[in-house]
C-alpha cells in the first residue's frame, strides 16, 4: 500500500486493449502509418481524447509516453538548463525556489531536490492552497519559478480546489516572468462517489488574466488503462506548444504511436473514456467505503486521529496525534503492511508534527485490506498510548 496503484481487476478491465489492434491495423483516422517514425507530439485523435477529458483545444494539448510525471521532470530539465521560452536558464538564475503545498505528492517534491529547487511550504485548506500565503511568496520573489497544484482530488488531502483559489491562482503577479503553474490533473476524471468536480479551466482564466503562458496542465491515462502501459498528455498555450515541439524535435523520433492508436480503438472518444470509468469507480469505491468504515469503528471515539473522506482520487489522508506517524508506520512493517514511509508527504520527507499518514487502498483485494487497515488502527492506538504514556 506505498503507492497509489491499480489493482489487477482495475487493469483487467482493459484488457481488450491487447488484441484491439488487428494486424492490418495501423493506420490512424488522418493516415498516419503509426508504426513508422515522426508525428513528435502525437495522433490528432488521442489529442482530442485528451481534449475531451481536460476541456481543452486539441491544439493546446502535447502527447508524451506512459507517464505524466515524466513530461513534469523533462518541462523543469528544459527550463532548468534553457530556460522557460528562450529566457535565462533557471539553474544560472541562483538558488530558485518552487511553491508546494503541503501535505503534498512525494514524487514532486523528489523532482525539485533533484533539480536543487528549494521548496517553500504552504499549508492546504479545505479550498485548496492557502493563497494569501502564496501571493505573498510568488508575487515578492523573482527566485520562484514554480508552484505544484493537484487541483482535483488532491494528492493526498484529496482536496478539489475552489473556484476562488483556481482565479486567484489564475491572477497572481509573480515576481519572476518566467514563473509557471505545474496543474497536475491527475485525477480530474477519477471520482468514485457524486459527480465529476468541475472547476473553472486554469488555461481559460490565465487567458483572462493575461497570464496565457502561465499553466502547464499534465495528465495521463495511467489509472485509466495500464499504468506501465499508458498514455500522458499536457495541455497549455499554444505559442508555448510551438516552444516544446522544437526541443521534442532534438529529443525524440517520435512517439509510440501504436500505443496510442490502441487507446484510440479501444476508448474510441472522452465518452468511452467517462463510461470505462464508471466500471473503475465501481471497483475503488468499495475499497475506501472499506477504510473508511473500519477506522469509524475502530478510532472515532478515541480522538487520537483524523482522516479524510474523499469521493475521488487515490489516497486518504491520515493524521496521527503529532509524533504518532512514524512509530505507526514501522509497527505496521513489523507486521507486515508496507504504507508510504512517514514523512513522505513532505519536502525533504519531514513532516514537522510527523502525523500525516498516506492511505493507498486501491492495490489490494477488499480481505486484505480489512485485515491490513485492522492491524493499522491497532498500530495508530499502540503509538498513541505510547505517546500518552510519554508525556
Ligand atoms: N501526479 C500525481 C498527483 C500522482 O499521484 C501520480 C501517481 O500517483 C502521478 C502524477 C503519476 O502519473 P503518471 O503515472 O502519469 O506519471
Amino acid at each position: 500500500m506505498s503507492r497509489g496503484k491499480p489493482g489487477p481487476e482495475q487493469l483487467d478491465l482493459a484488457a481488450g486493449m491487447h488484441t484491439c489492434l488487428a494486424e492490418n491495423d495501423y493506420i490512424s483516422s488522418d493516415g498516419v502509418d503509426c508504426r513508422n517514425y515522426g508525428v513528435l507530439d502525437g495522433l490528432y485523435e488521442m489529442k482530442e481524447i485528451f481534449a475531451g477529458l481536460l476541456d481543452v483545444s486539441p491544439d493546446e494539448v502535447i502527447l508524451g509516453g506512459n507517464s505524466s510525471l515524466s513530461m513534469m521532470f523533462d518541462n523543469i530539465a528544459s527550463n532548468a538548463s534553457h530556460g522557460v521560452r528562450d529566457s535565462i536558464p533557471w539553474q544560472r538564475q541562483g538558488d530558485i525556489k518552487f511553491i508546494c503545498p503541503v501535505p503534498g505528492y512525494d514524487r514532486h517534491f523528489s523532482i525539485c531536490d533533484y533539480f536543487h529547487i528549494k521548496m517553500v511550504t504552504v499549508g492546504m485548506t479545505p479550498g485548496g492552497p492557502d493563497m494569501d500565503a502564496v501571493e505573498r511568496l510568488v508575487e515578492s520573489d523573482p527566485l520562484i519559478k514554480g508552484m505544484w497544484c493537484v487541483p482535483i482530488f488532491s494528492n493526498p488531502d484529496g482536496c478539489t480546489y475552489s473556484d476562488d483559489t483556481v482565479r486567484r491562482i489564475a491572477n497572481l503577479k509573480p515576481a519572476a516572468h518566467d514563473f509557471r503553474i505545474y496543474w497536475d490533473n491527475a485525477y480530474s476524471v477519477h471520482h468514485f462517489r457524486g459527480d465529476r468536480p468541475e472547476i473553472p479551466c486554469i488555461l481559460r482564466e490565465c487567458e483572462k488574466s493575461g497570464n496565457p503562458h502561465m499553466p502547464l496542465v499534465f495528465t495521463s491515462f495511467s489509472k485509466i488503462s495500464f499504468s506501465g502501459a499508458a498514455v500522458s498528455a499536457m495541455a497549455t498555450s499554444k505559442s508555448n506548444c510551438d516552444f516544446i515541439r522544437k526541443r521534442l524535435a532534438v529529443q525524440s523520433v517520435g512517439p509510440d504511436k501504436l500505443n496510442q492508436l490502441r487507446h484510440i480503438r479501444f476508448f474510441g472518444n472522452a465518452e468511452g473514456v467517462f463510461k470505462h470509468l464508471v466500471k473503475i469507480a465501481d471497483i475503488i469505491r468499495p475499497k475506501f467505503e472499506t477504510v473508511i468504515q473500519i477506522f469509524n469503528e475502530n478510532l472515532s471515539h478515541l480522538e487520537i486521529a483524523n482522516w479524510t473522506d474523499p469521493s475521488g482520487g487515490y489516497f486518504i489522508s491520515f493524521n496521527t496525534l503529532p509524533g504518532c506517524a512514524a512509530k505507526t508506520i514501522s509497527l505496521c512493517k513489523e507486521a507486515g503492511i508496507t504504507l508510504t514511509p512517514a514523512g513522505a508527504t513532505y519536502p525533504y520527507g519531514n513532516d514537522p508534527n510527523d502525523s500525516n499518514i498516506r492511505i493507498a487502498p486501491t492495490y489490494p483485494s477488499l480481505g486484505e485490506l480489512k485485515q491490513a487497515m485492522e492491524i493499522f488502527c491497532v498500530a495508530v492506538r499502540i503509538a498513541a498510548l505510547e505517546k500518552q504514556i510519554q508525556a
